[in-house]
C-alpha cells in the first residue's frame, strides 16, 4: 500500500510575515521535514511515529509556535499545549499549559501509551514528564528576542494576539474573535484584534503503508493569553482528530471558535456521514466554522484513502504534503 503525509506551520495572512525570515525558509522547512517523513513511510514507519517524528521537527524550529520559540503569555512564560491521535484505535494523548518540555508532542505520545488519561494539564503534566524520562529545558531555550518584542507590543496595546499579528494601538476588535470571546463572557483582554495575520501552530497527519491514519498538534498559543489557558489544539476533536474510518486532521487557528465547533470531528463525521473526500470535508468544515462563529483559522487532512485535503478561512496557510507516494508540494497561501 502507499502512504501520504501532510504538515501545517499556521493558518493566517502571510503578507506580514515580521516575525519571520520569509517564505523560503518556510518552504524549506518544510520540504526538509516531508523529506524525512517520506523516508520513514517508505521504511514502513507507522502513521503515528511519523506525525510525532514531524511535530518534534517543526517543534524545534523556531520558526514556528510551537517548542521553541512558542509565543509567550500574559506573565512572559511559555505554556504549551500538545496531542495526537490514532486511528486505528482511536487512542489520544495530549498536554495542555505544560512547561520546560522541549517536545510537548513527545510527552502527548508518552500519555497516549501509558493509556490511563488522554489529556494531563500543568504541573501534573510536568510531573508525568519527568518521570517518564522526557527531555527538560530551562525557560531561556525556548525564549527568542523575537517572541518578547511580539509580547511587548502586545501587552504595550493592552490586547491578546495571534502569533505575527501586527498590533496597533486603536485597532478595532477583532470581526469573529471579539465577539466570540465577547459572547462566552470572558472579556479577559479588553481588546482582540482583527484576525487577519498568520498563526504559528504546527500539526502532521499521515496514512501509513498499512493503511491507518494518525494525526498530532502542537502549539504555544496565543500571544498574552492568560495563564492557564487551553486551546483547541490538545483537546481531541478540536485541534486534532484521527479515525481509519474517515480521516486524520490538525487544525489551526483561534482556538476558542475550533472548540465551540468541535471542528476537527466536524470535519470527520463529514467523512463518515457525507461521504466526503478530504479536500471537500475541509471546505464544508471551514465554512460551517465562518457560518457558525466567523472563525479564523484552517486545517490539513489526510482521508481512509490517503487523499490530502486543506481550507482555511484566513488568507494563508503554511502547508506541505506528499499524497500517495507522489511528489513534495507547498504552499503558503
Ligand atoms: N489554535 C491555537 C490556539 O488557539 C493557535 C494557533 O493555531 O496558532 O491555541
Amino acid at each position: 500500500m502507499t502512504y501520504s503525509l501532510m504538515i501545517h506551520g499556521g493558518a493566517g495572512a502571510l503578507e506580514d510575515l515580521k516575525y519571520e525570515a520569509g517564505e523560503s525558509e518556510f518552504r524549506t522547512s518544510l520540504l526538509e521535514i516531508l523529506a524525512q517523513g517520506r523516508q520513514r513511510l517508505e521504511a514502513g514507519a507507522s502513521a503515528l511515529d511519523v506525525v510525532e517524528f514531524c511535530v518534534m521537527l517543526l517543534e524545534d524550529n523556531p520558526l514556528y509556535n510551537a517548542g521553541r520559540g512558542s509565543v509567550l503569555n500574559g506573565q512572559g512564560q511559555v505554556e504549551m499545549d500538545a496531542a495526537l491521535m490514532n486511528g486505528s484505535d482511536l487512542r489520544a494523548g495530549g498536554v495542555t499549559c505544560i512547561k520546560n518540555v522541549k517536545n510537548p508532542i513527545a510527552v502527548a505520545r508518552l500519555v497516549l501509551e501509558q493509556g490511563d488519561h488522554v489529556l494531563l494539564a500543568g504541573e501534573g503534566a510536568l510531573e508525568f514528564a519527568q518521570a517518564a524520562g522526557a527531555e527538560l529545558r530551562e525557560n531561556d531555550y525556548f525564549l527568542t528576542e523575537a517572541r518578547l518584542k511580539q509580547l511587548a507590543e502586545a501587552q504595550a496595546a493592552g490586547r491578546m494576539t495571534l502569533d505575527h499579528e501586527r498590533v496597533k494601538p486603536g485597532q478595532s476588535v477583532g470581526r469573529a474573535v471579539g465577539r466570540a470571546l465577547g459572547q462566552a463572557g470572558e472579556p479577559a483582554i479588553a481588546q482582540r484584534p482583527a484576525p487577519t495575520e498568520k498563526l504559528g501552530t504546527v500539526g502532521a497527519v499521515a496514512m501509513d503503508r498499512q493503511g491507518n491514519l494518525a494525526a498530532a498538534t502542537s502549539t504555544g498559543g496565543l500571544v498574552n493569553k492568560r495563564w492557564g489557558r487551553v486551546g483547541d489544539t490538545p483537546v481531541v476533536g478540536a485541534g486534532v482528530y484521527a479515525d481509519n474510518e474517515t480521516c486524520a486532521v490538525s487544525a489551526t487557528g483561534y482556538g476558542e471558535q475550533f472548540l465551540r465547533t468541535v471542528f476537527a470531528k466536524t470535519l470527520s463525521d463529514f467523512v463518515q456521514f457525507q461521504g466526503m473526500s478530504a479536500q471537500d470535508a475541509a471546505q464544508a468544515a471551514v465554512d460551517y466554522l465562518v457560518r457558525k462563529v466567523d472563525g479564523d483559522g484552517g486545517a490539513i487532512v489526510i482521508d481512509q484513502a490517503g487523499r490530502c485535503g486543506s481550507a482555511q478561512s484566513t488568507s494563508g496557510l503554511i502547508r506541505g504534503w506528499i499524497e500517495q507516494g507522489g511528489e513534495a508540494v507547498c504552499k503558503l497561501g
